[in-house]
């Protein structure tokens, strides 16, 4: 059986309009038997506030209501049955609930079954806007296929119990429906909601392909694919047809939006082919996402990511020395931080935080617990309101010639670090904020725009 996963992000199911865009687009191809919604554009973003220990009675309810009005509106709109009406009742009360527990008691647990809502009603919702249209479409609970670990707010997914749990609780509805389910959660082993982390839906998407052994994954969102560079940066980013595994890949991880970093893992495993387009002009493609693609280019994309946080870590221990640098990241990994850059001098260790490990709830990754047994070392430095520019391509380590176009463009800036050689896909700089968007667009028209290119 070839078959489809087929995602849908927050803008595409925000209201019942945009849902009808995206149920054309399922029953326009017969083999999507699996569809995975986001939570309705905004949503999470109320529950997370939710969730938070400074909100008061007042304000609580207030963000309640604001969250039951998009709920509601879409299910005016959808003229929907009675179950359904009673079925995202029920969910709007448990957030109610849930809500008022958390007062009480902070659990992550509660937490995440309360973020969990909002798929939940998009899930529920958006089976019904296919029912309409004709496609024999039911919602289904991820959690009983998506087992993670029970790290709340950003819980590890359990790739071989899934792919069990799929083959079991998953399949034998496909031979016969549409199966609509929620992206961003899952359950531990004790049935206990957790979340995947903000942005989780596309992960769960390609976990659910990969179980599935699916023919491709279909990103639905509000861009028509991926494009050479951020659009709202510079007029001349180009879409992208095609691009490769390892290309997207590195583009995910150094700020391209489209994709959540993690998402490419399970497809990369499995050679699943991804789709990224609009599900509001789906007649413009996409870009597809293929473990094998047609003349690599050198320079394929340039991607930008803001918010950098660099470290400076300055000992003379590390002089000729042994086992510094592995003492510094144990007690990263101790603090669960992942690293994006590293360079290394004779005294000094440079490096910027992956920020995208932040949990659920967004909390910073940089603790006054962290700085303080890094000081015990070294003396630490930190400097933020960087960004991280990212060239992203093919063989770039090992073309000869390179660096003069790209060296050119970043002369009148300050360049606090480069990163080159250990990928062939990608050549990074970190910069300024301020100097951000001007050099993404600068190194855009000299690599991109004179000769050709992508
Ligand atoms: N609804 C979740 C979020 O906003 C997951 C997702 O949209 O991918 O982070
Ligand atoms: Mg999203």
């Amino acid at each position: 059986m070839s078959l489809v996963v087929a995602k849908f992000g927050g803008t595409s199911v925000a209201n019942y309009a945009a849902m009808q865009s995206c149920a054309s687009i399922i029953a326009a191809n017969p083999n999507t038997k699996v569809v995975v919604v986001s939570a309705s554009s905004g949503v999470t973003n109320l529950l997370v506030e939710l969730t938070k220990a400074t909100i008061n009675d007042i304000q609580r309810d207030a963000l309640i209501n604001d969250i039951n009005v998009v709920q509601q509106d879409i299910l005016m709109q959808l003229d929907a049955s009675v179950d359904v009406v009673s079925a995202i009742g029920q969910v709007l009360n448990r957030i109610q609930q849930l809500s008022e527990a958390l007062v009480l008691d902070r659990s992550k647990a509660i937490m995440d079954e309360l973020l969990s809502c909002g798929e939940l009603c998009s899930s529920i919702l958006f089976a019904e806007v296919l029912k309409q249209i004709g496609v024999n479409a039911t919602a289904f609970d991820v959690r009983h296929v998506l087992r993670t670990d029970s790290h709340f707010g950003k819980a590890e997914p359990q790739i071989e119990q899934i792919s069990h749990l799929v083959e079991q609780h998953l399949l034998p509805h496909l031979a016969t429906q549409c199966v609509v389910t929620q992206g961003f959660v899952g359950a531990d082993c004790h049935g206990q909601t957790t979340t995947l982390g903000r942005g989780g839906s596309d992960y769960s998407a390609a976990l659910l392909a990969e179980a599935l052994h699916a023919e491709a994954v279909e990103i639905w969102t509000d861009v028509a694919g991926i494009y050479s560079t951020d659009p709202r940066i510079t007029n001349n980013a180009r879409p992208l047809k095609e691009i490769s595994f390892n290309e997207a890949a590195e583009m995910a991880t150094f700020g391209a939006k489209v994709l959540h970093p993690a998402t490419i893992l399970p497809a990369v495993r499995q050679q699943i082919q991804v789709f990224v387009g609009s599900s509001k002009q789906p007649e413009l493609g996409g870009t597809w996402i293929r473990h094998q693609v047609h003349n690599p280019p050198v320079f394929r994309a340039v991607a930008l990511r803001r918010g950098q946080t660099l470290l400076n870590l300055h000992s003379l221990q590390m002089l000729h020395a042994q086992g510094f640098l592995a003492h510094i990241f144990t007690t990263l990994a101790q603090h669960k931080i992942s690293v994006d850059l590293i360079t290394t001098s004779e005294v000094n260790v440079a490096l910027t935080l992956d920020q995208t490990g932040s949990d659920s709830s967004g909390q910073g990754l940089l603790t006054e617990a962290l700085l303080q047994e890094l000081s015990q070392h070294c003396r630490v430095r930190v400097e933020d309101k960087l960004a991280l520019v990212a060239l992203i391509g093919n063989q770039i380590a090992t073309t000869s010639g390179l660096c003069k176009q790209v060296f050119e463009v970043l002369e009148p800036y300050n360049v606090r670090m480069i990163c080159q050689g250990a990928s062939p896909h990608n050549l990074c700089v970190l910069v300024s904020e301020n100097d951000a968007a001007d050099v993404v667009t600068r190194l855009h028209g000299q690599l991109f725009e004179l000769e050709g290119r992508c």
